[in-house]
């Protein structure tokens, strides 16, 4: 008894540096773990036949997967998108792309289906539709129904140059079905789980919304293409 005797204060003490270690290494191995925010494919997505603003000879492409029923996507348009744009795309730098992904359902589906339509039959329309369909998302309840046809054609008749009676047809007959099937089947290849999905060149962002990696990886991109 007496010195042989560790006092329980001792022991708790020493378990709570024990776990606290733990915790410690834990976190800094799970950080280490993240450290590459980036994904490289070998090759990067085709884009023939897919909605692209800027110049088509631009060294930088960047693709987005997005859908019309997420919100991030809508956040990401309004804030990344325009400053892609004006630091990129108007300097002729970069172009943008946007693939539909069809993970809300029938909404999404009803929404990718008039864009393809809209891009087929009025290319020059295409941006002002997809901007004014995201602008109708609502930005509390998003996830109640908001993608109708009639929604739809509300936002299209707003557009100069969209046949409405065409977009009409177009939607009941799922005339984009083969188009959106490409969609998918890039969706697919590049393993999106999540909207958005960023890529510049064959990199995938891990945080569509980290505007200082994206412009880090612009200008590598940018250097090694000299
Ligand atoms: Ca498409």
């Amino acid at each position: 008894m007496g010195k042989s005797t560790k006092s329980p204060f001792k022991i708790i003490v020493l378990l709570t540096l024990v776990t606290f270690s733990l915790i410690v290494a834990f976190v800094v191995f799970n950080q280490k773990d993240k450290e590459p925010s980036v994904t490289t494919f070998q090759k990067q997505p085709d884009i023939t036949g897919q909605p692209t603003i800027g110049n088509s000879d631009a060294p930088i492409s960047i693709v987005e997967f997005g859908d019309f029923k997420c919100p991030s996507c809508k956040a990401w348009g309004e804030t990344i998108f325009p400053q892609l744009a004006k630091d990129y795309v108007t300097t002729g730098q970069a172009k943008i792309t946007y693939i539909n992904v069809l993970f809300h359902g029938e909404e999404s589906k009803l929404g990718s289906l008039a864009a393809e339509s809209v891009f087929k039959n009025s290319p020059d329309s295409y941006w002002e539709f997809h901007i004014g369909l995201f602008n109708e998302q609502p930005t509390e309840n998003h996830d109640g129904l908001w993608i109708t046809k009639e929604k739809i054609l509300e936002v299209a008749k707003q557009v100069k140059g969209i046949d409405i009676e065409k977009l009409s047809t177009d939607i009941d007959a799922q005339s984009g079905l083969e188009e959106l099937n490409k969609d998918t089947n890039l969706v697919k290849e590049y393993k999106v789980e999540m909207t958005p999905s960023i890529m510049v060149n064959g990199t995938m962002l891990e945080d569509p919304f980290d505007y200082e990696k994206i412009k880090s990886l612009i200008k590598k991109e940018l250097e090694e293409n000299k």
